[in-house]
């Protein structure tokens, strides 16, 4: 029993060690995402369609523009992410509670003094970081640290999805959908032609890139549509998603402030 335990655990700890490892390989693999995106819309199609003359220069204009804006906000929502502290514990924190009157400090706000006085929300302690744990924080094992309002460890920003960067990870969700969303449908076209009969210009390089850049974009599409619901129910509930896991035990969430203030919360 004692044994099967201590192997569980070394495995887990084996798989934090590989995600670390991971870091750095994820970021190239999103620019390379982009890279051949970018080849494939800008260089091969929509660059070079710019010259056809007439309607067809009108749309790829539209497209390179819209393109272009939305990959700088997409980067830009990306990087806050990858590089935006999640937010840590402030050394030596202690929960706010005026002992005599055994009320919360109103420095907190009304929202949190239910929290705080309730008996039954007792203050947590991290073993491994060695202090005490505010509400809605968690221990990341990947990052080796304790994260306030901890969402989740994402593996595509190397970074853990906490209280600072969660609006961030939503813009970063947001526009992603938005450019690949875009992209499918641009090289739709394109991409029908494969499958005729007539005659398709273009080298098979580049006939390549297109084919791999549809299917890449069209797979990001539905699976970034899938996050983004499930994250817009998330802020509107005021969870993460950790606490939806912890929730299904909990009749009332005692977080739950109104969807209005749930989502002005979340900036
Ligand atoms: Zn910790
Ligand atoms: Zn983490």
């Amino acid at each position: 029993m004692h044994r099967s335990g201590a192997t569980m655990a070394w495995n887990v700890f084996k798989f934090c060690t590989a995600l670390r490892g991971l870091g750095s390989i994820m970021i190239l693999l999103v620019l390379g995402v982009v890279g051949v995106t970018y080849y494939a819309v800008v260089l091969t199609n929509y660059g070079p369609a710019l010259y056809a003359g007439g309607l067809d220069s009108l749309v790829a204009l539209a497209v390179l523009i819209l393109f272009h804006s939305l990959l700088v906000m997409l980067l830009w929502s990306y990087f806050s992410v990858v590089f935006t502290d999640p937010g840590s514990v402030p050394p030596n924190w202690k929960p706010m509670i005026d002992e005599e009157r055994g009320e919360a400090d109103p420095l907190v706000g009304t929202e949190f003094s239910n929290v705080l006085s309730d008996p039954n929300q007792r203050v947590r302690y991290c073993r491994k970081c060695n202090q005490l744990k505010p509400p809605r924080c968690h221990h990341c094992s990947v990052c080796g640290r304790c994260v306030l309002k901890m969402d989740h460890h994402c593996v595509w920003v190397v970074n853990c999805v906490g209280a600072l960067n969660y609006k961030c990870f939503l813009l970063f969700l947001f526009y992603t959908f938005l450019e690949t969303t875009l992209v499918t449908a641009s090289l739709l076209p394109h991409f029908i032609t494969f499958f005729s009969d007539g005659e398709i210009p273009g080298t098979p390089g580049s006939l390549a890139t297109t084919f791999l850049a549809f299917v890449l974009n069209l797979a990001f599409a539905l699976s970034v549509l899938g996050f983004l619901i499930m994250h817009i129910s998330l802020v509107a509930a005021n969870t993460t998603t950790i606490e939806a896991y912890e929730k299904k035990t909990t009749p009332k969430w005692r977080y739950d402030l109104g969807r209005r203030k749930n989502f002005e919360q979340s900036g």
